[in-house]
Parts: structure tokens; sequence; C-alpha cells
């Protein structure tokens, strides 16, 4: 067994990481801390989420620093403000005991006061996001000009978020001569264009299969027809009485909605993306964390990174556009050694998407019934018993009454109990199921559900309000690099445009169009005005026919046949 002495980590360090229990280095930091601490060079770091990639860089950073010298040393970019707290918290936990070493969180959503306080304190490392960190540097309030570490910390992300040019705006602040590494699960086009706009001749490092998904997550598809997704989804989580999920949705809005129906529908749900203020994240994570929380419906930038262990599943309530967020949407379940189940949700146009992922990861999905809502009932009294008979009884506080209880209940024989109990508990499950509708799908074969199933079962409510979306149209496409999530997020960065609607968005190979919330035609049109990708100046303008074609349901994941567009 290599332990992190024999890898050359110091004293104070070591003292620090056996309070966290860490006994010996994962695979990624047994190859990563050497070299930093041997050799002044530039690094590609890929390995699998879970794999400890924080400490890979955190320890290393930590013991090349000088906690005499108040100048900040080191520097970590991350995308999302949550990432940057649970770096901030992690490398602070190796530095427990360094004596002098100042470690500090820096992403907007909190007081920026507060952190200019803290910064004239002299931080040796700095942990930011791209947006605050740059504000920072502009109001002169921070010096990284001596800066000897960059580390970017899921670095395609930053990219795909559109932090180009604050990433560009930092950099140039820092000396030419320091050392600048990467972390990233996967190997994308924005790693491979970080590794080659910032980093000088990088050493690659892998650890496992590139891109491989995580080995002990089991992959399992259910098909249903695109308007039952929201029952399917429900099903999966009743039919897993212990469920602690995170759901991933693909925009800001799915993710709203989905949370919201979720809490109406009475499951212990919340939602985490961008939109809520850094006091509602901060909220919503810690409910997750201490699993006060069972559900969390997620962006896949909110919840880039994030470390949670001991998920049952993780839900693609949404296939994601790009596939390389399913590595890490899968990641986010079967860590430290246990088994996770990923889940994807799709109808019957998306199947094609499954083999694609299949392809990059290597591994088989498993496809799966949506299960009946007899067998989840079943499930959930089994589990509903088990609790029951495990339940731990405060004798003190129920002797006293159990004369008066045992009394009212004497004319109730054992069976009678039982079945009252139960029926306590359980009639929400039993009301709700009785005649469910099967939701499957099997190969193109439609099932007919009769019209009293759908009114009587679960018929979907809520769909009354149609919206109207507006198509646009771009000049680039995927030769220029482009992907959805860089569309939507540029979308979200207008001003309250984690409302804005996005409908379908096709990437074709010169052009792309999309479709968006026609209120907030203006605004879109505007957002990407002076817009550059790759050099290129983009250019966006309403399609033709915009409005006849676009005429989406409310939940705006509705396909629609032809492509309208030939390539520019
Ligand atoms: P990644 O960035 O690769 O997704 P993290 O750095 O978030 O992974 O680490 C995942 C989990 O593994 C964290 O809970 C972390 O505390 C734990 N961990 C990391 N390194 C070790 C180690 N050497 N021993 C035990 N646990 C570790
Ligand atoms: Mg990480």
């Amino acid at each position: 067994m290599n332990t992190f002495e024999n890898i050359g980590i110091n004293k104070d360090i070591l003292k620090g990481l056996s309070s966290l229990g860490f006994q010996e280095p994962t695979p990624v930091q047994e190859e990563v801390i050497p070299l930093m601490l041997e050799q002044k060079i530039d690094l590609v770091s890929l390995a699998q989420t879970g794999t400890g990639k924080t400490a890979a860089f955190g320890i290393p950073l930590l013991q090349l620093t000088n906690p005499k010298n108040r100048q900040t040393q080191s520097l970590v970019l991350c995308p999302t403000r949550e990432l940057c707290v649970q770096v901030a918290r992690d490398i602070k936990a190796f530095a427990v005991h360094v004596k002098g070493l100042e470690v500090l969180a820096i992403y907007g959503g909190a007081s920026i006061e507060q952190q200019i306080k803290s910064l004239r304190k002299g931080i040796q490392l700095i942990v930011a996001t791209p947006g605050r960190l740059n504000d920072l540097i502009n109001r002169g309030k921070v010096d990284i000009s001596g800066v000897r570490y960059v580390v970017f910390d899921e670095a395609d992300e930053m990219l795909q978020m559109g932090f180009q040019d604050e990433l560009n705006a930092i950099l140039a602040n820092t000396p030419s001569e320091k050392n600048t590494l990467l972390f990233s699960a996967t190997m994308s086009k924005e790693v491979a264009a970080i590794a080659a706009t910032y980093m000088k001749n990088p050493v690659e490092v892998t650890i496992g299969k590139r891109n491989a998904g995580a080995e002990n997550v089991r992959h399992e598809y259910y098909m249903v027809h695109a308007r039952d997704r929201y029952l399917a989804l429900k099903r999966i989580v009743d039919n897993c009485p212990n469920n602690y999920s995170i759901i991933f949705c693909r925009t800001r809005q799915d993710t709203h909605e989905v949370a919201n129906k979720l809490i109406q529908d009475g499951y212990n749900a919340d939602a985490l993306h961008g939109d809520l203020s850094q006091a509602q994240r901060d909220q919503v994570m810690k409910k997750f964390r201490s699993k006060n929380l069972q559900l969390l419906v997620a962006t896949d930038v909110a919840a880039r990174g994030l470390d949670v262990n001991d998920l049952t599943h993780v839900i693609n309530y949404n296939l994601p556009d790009d596939i390389a967020n399913y590595t890490h949407r899968s990641g986010r379940t079967g860590r430290a050694g246990r088994t996770g189940i990923s889940v994807a949700i799709v109808h019957m146009k998306e199947q094609f998407k499954i083999r694609e992922i299949e392809k990059k990861i290597k591994k088989k999905f498993k496809q799966c019934r949506i299960p009946s809502g007899e067998e989840i009932c079943k499930n959930q009294l089994v589990s509903l018993v088990d609790i029951v008979k495990n339940v731990a009884v405060d004798h003190d506080q129920i002797d006293p009454l159990y004369a008066e209880i045992s009394e009212k209940l004497g004319d109730l024989d054992r069976e009678e109990l039982i079945k009252r109990f139960v029926s306590l508990e359980f009639t929400r499950f039993l009301e709700y199921y009785k005649n469910a509708p099967d939701l499957n799908v099997t190969h193109g074969v439609k099932k007919q559900q009769t019209r009293k199933q759908r009114v009587q079962g679960e018929s979907p409510k809520n769909s009354k309000h149609k919206q109207k979306f507006t198509r646009f149209f771009l000049n680039v496409g995927r030769r220029d690099g482009i992907l959805p999530q860089g569309l939507i997020g540029k979308i979200n960065g207008v001003p309250g445009g984690g409302r804005i609607k996005v409908g379908k968005i096709e990437i074709m190979r010169n052009s792309a169009s999309l479709e968006a919330d026609s209120r907030y035609t203006l605004q879109i049109l505007d957002a990407f005005q002076h817009v550059k990708i790759n050099g290129k100046p983009v250019s966006i303008e309403v399609a033709r026919n915009s409005h006849a074609a676009s005429q989406s349901k409310h939940n705006g994941t509705r396909q629609r046949k032809g492509r309208k567009f030939k390539t520019a």
C-alpha cells in the first residue's frame, strides 16, 4: 500500500489528511502529486468523477505554497459557486494544521465587501469562479501577479458557460512564468481548447479509460411517450422507497418545473439552478447533503463536480444534449466503492442517443420496464413494514400511555390493527396507483390507453397554456464548435434569462437553429450581438415562418419533424 508519506507529503498536511480518513492516495493522486511536487510542468489530468481530483491538485498546491509569504501564490478556477465552495472547503480541511496558510473562496452571489476584507489579510491560495474574480481584479482588489500555479477544475464547463472572456482577462493578469493545470472527467473539445490556449506542452495523465463511465454504475433506460416523462419519473422514484437522487434536467426552466410538480405532488424535492440566490443554493445543498432532502432536481452546470456520496440514483429526466455530460451526470453516483444506478427516461426518438452514449462509455444500457402501480405498491408496503419492524421504541415515553392506548384499541384484533396501520400510511399510493396505466412503449407499438384510464389514472394536468416560440437562426454550427449548452448558457445569461423557455435546438454543420420564448425575442437577439465563436462573428436572426412551425406545448420538449433549414 502506498501512503501519502511515501509520495512526499509533509507532516502538517498528513495530519489534516488523516483526520479526514484519507489513508492512501487514490490512483490519480498517486500519479499527479509526485509530478507536481518534483517537476515544474503544465498538466492535463483526466480521471472519472469521484476519483479524488480535488486532493490531487489541492495537496501539492498547499505543499508548494510558502505560508510565510502573504502573496497569492495559487489560483484554482471553478465553474460554479457550489464547486468553488466545495473545493475551498476541501483544501482548507487538508490545510488545518498548516500554520499561516490562508485559503479563500471567491464567488458571485456572496458579499463582495466581505471577500475584499478577507483578501486584505493576504491569501496564498484562492479558489474562485471566473466572474467574481474578474470583477475583483477590475476593482484592483486582488493581486494575482505573483501566482505560480493556476488550476482549472472542470475546465470544460467554464467554457461552455461562456466564461472565455473572463478567463482571458484573468490569465492576462498572471505572470507568464507559472504552471497551468487542468482537471476534468472527460476529454472534450473544451479541454483540448484550454490546453492549446493556456498551456505549454502539457503532460497528460489519464487514469482509467478516457471518458469511461464509473465502473460500479449500472445504466438503465425506460422508454415512454414524451408526454409521460413526468409520470415515469414518479414511478421510478416511488419504486425505490429509500430513494436519494439527483434528477437532471436540460434547462433551468425544466428544473424549476419538475421540482415544483414534485413538491406539489408531495415529494421531498427541491431545485438547484443558477436563478436561485446564493443563500437559497447553499440552503438546498445543505439540506441535500444532510439527507433532509431526498430529490435534488438540477441543471448540469449547477451539479457539476458536486461531491455527494450514497446517491441511489442519478436520473436523466432528459438526456443531455452533449454526451460528455452524461458521463459527468452518471459519475455522481457509484462513488466511494458503492454501486449506483444511472437512469434515463427517453422517448422513442431518443433511442439513438442511448446507442451513442453506449459507444462512448463502452457499456450497455439495460432497458427496464416502468413498474406497474401494483409492483410499486408492493415495494412500498414491504419497505413500510421494514420500517415498523426496525423502529426504535422509546419505552420510557410510551409505557405510561400504554394502558390508555391499549384500551382504545382493545376491540381491534391483530389483523384489523395491521390493516389499519398500513392503510394509514399507504392509502396515498393505493389511491394514486389505482387503475394506473402501463407507461411503457414497446418497439414502436403504441399501447392504447382507454380514455377512462387516462382520466382516472394519471393524466398530466396543467397543459392549458401553449407557449409561443420563436425560431432563431445562427450562422455558426458544429464546425465552429458550438454546443447546445453554449446557446442555452448565452440565453440564461440575459437578465431574467433563467425564465426563458428554450425549445428545440438543432446544430447543423455550418448553422444552427434554436427556439425560445417569443416574448424574449429582442433580448435573445441582443444576447448574441458582438459574440464571436473561434474568432467568427455570430449573426443571429429570426427565422422565417418562425411562429407557424413553433407552437410547442408548455413543456418545451416536444420534438417537431422536418428540418426547415439548409446548411449555410
Ligand atoms: P473528483 O473531483 O475526482 O470528482 P473529489 O475530489 O470530489 O472527486 O473526491 C471524491 C470523494 O473522495 C470526496 O468525498 C473526497 O473526500 C474523497 N477522497 C478523495 N481522496 C481520497 C483519499 N485518498 N482517501 C479517501 N477518500 C478520498
Ligand atoms: Mg472535482
